[in-house]
């Protein structure tokens, strides 16, 4: 059997990200393929209970082992205290591919392990693979979605890959699926770590990144212009949703160029997906198929959209959009504190004051490079 495949699991108020769980399915499918398995690297600081849901959840998704690596200095995240605590285990386990979120995360601790042991890494990916001739090959986009490109790198090289969040979508797992849990408490010093994090804030749905949005209010030509964005802004508001639209809309600065969906643009797997005067455009569903309710406002009857939406409403957007609004903000009213709206995690308190500055290499990089760990590859750009 080949070497195990290993994902770096990333969390936030308790849960585990989505994007953790797309690289843990992609993880699975390639695992599958090369009669390999899935280890799970799960750094952090988690309740018990926490810990048993989350390692569940992993194995429902295609984990076969989770290794959960916890200690006070890795309550919070820092890219020291990653690299501190993932290195030696990665070291241990060799594995020909490392899979990570494409997220500031990722690109805050991953890159650097990639340099100090010369391991190829990619990010932006969509797939990952192995030829018939068993060289990994990394599909990944560029140029804000334009260019894709395929990476075939030599045979045996191992390769680090951060994979673009909702690039997949998550599937809905399967129960009972168990995996081999242990749990371990590294030896670390948060005092040698030079960056911290003072403290987590929930997301913004305004500028939360859409491919990470609960609920999405998206508009498209019908809404007629910047007046009509701006209508459809005060609604997602009122559902605490994320503002997106197509690319049209984009194209005509009715809405920014980083929120549009579609091929070209932002792959979404939001709860509710809520489209106001859009068509439905291959271009535009293929980015947002994986939305679990799609409701759909039209006045064209025969709008490819109302066809695969759940509930499909034949009107003027105009007239329905401020009745939803009053409607919202009256319930909003009514509602008792703390029921309804959207959760707010709790914000946690900054951390003490860090430690003296120690300078990296000294700290933690070791001058030699991890026995039987591969130098860069050759890599075939087509
Ligand atoms: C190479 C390429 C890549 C592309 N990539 C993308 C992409 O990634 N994402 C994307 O979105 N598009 C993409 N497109 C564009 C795509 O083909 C469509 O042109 C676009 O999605 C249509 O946007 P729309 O639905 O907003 O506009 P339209 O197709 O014009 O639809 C407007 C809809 O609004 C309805 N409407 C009008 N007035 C009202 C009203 N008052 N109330 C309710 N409904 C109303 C109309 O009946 C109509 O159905 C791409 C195109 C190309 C060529």
């Amino acid at each position: 059997m080949a070497r195990p495949l290993v994902v770096v699991a990333e969390t936030a108020f308790g849960e585990l990200s989505q994007a953790t769980l797309e690289c843990v399915e992609e993880a699975r499918e390639l695992a599958d393929s090369v009669a390999s398995s899935v280890h799970v690297l799960l750094p952090g600081l988690f309740p018990d209970a926490d810990v048993e849901v989350m390692t569940g959840e992993l194995a429902a998704h295609g984990a076969d082992r989770v290794t959960v690596i916890e200690h006070t200095a890795l309550a919070q995240f820092t890219a020291d205290g990653w690299l501190a605590a993932l290195a030696p285990i990665l070291q241990a386990a060799k594995p020909d591919f490392t899979l990570a979120p494409d997220s500031g995360y990722g690109r805050a601790w991953l890159p650097r392990l990639s340099a100090r042991w010369r391991i190829p890494m990619s990010t932006a990916c969509i797939r990952v693979k192995v030829t018939e001739e068993g060289y990994p090959e990394v599909f990944r986009v560029s140029h804000n979605g334009k260019l894709h490109e395929r990476q075939i790198w030599a045979q045996g090289t191992a390769v680090m890959v951060m994979l673009w969040p909702g690039v997949r979508g998550v599937g809905p797992g399967q129960a009972g699926r168990r995996a081999d849990v242990e749990v371990i408490r590294p030896d670390l010093d948060a005092s040698s770590f030079r960056d911290r994090t003072l403290r987590t804030l929930p997301p913004d749905p305004h500028d939360v990144d859409l491919s990470e949005a609960e609920r999405i209010v998206s508009g498209g030509l019908g809404v007629g212009g910047p007046e009509g964005m701006a209508q459809l802004q005060h609604l997602a508001d009122a559902l605490t949703a994320s503002l997106g639209g197509t690319r049209v809309v984009a194209d005509r600065g009715w809405l920014a160029a980083d929120r549009f969906i579609g091929t070209t643009g932002k792959i979404v797997t939001p709860k509710l997906y809520l489209a106001l005067g859009i068509s439905g455009a291959g271009q535009h569903v293929a980015g947002m198929t994986g939305s679990e309710t799609v409701i759909a406002i039209n006045t064209d009857r025969t709008s490819p959209l109302l066809k695969i939406a759940d509930l499909g409403v034949i009107g003027d957007l105009h007239q329905i959009v401020p009745i939803l609004i009053e409607k919202l903000r009256e319930r909003a009213k009514v509602a008792p504190a703390g029921s309804g709206g959207a959760k707010s995690p709790p914000i946690p308190p900054p951390l003490s004051p860090p430690g003296p500055v120690i300078p990296f290499r000294k700290a933690h990089d070791d001058a030699s490079e991890p026995d039987g760990m591969p130098s860069t590859a050759r890599q075939v750009r087509q």
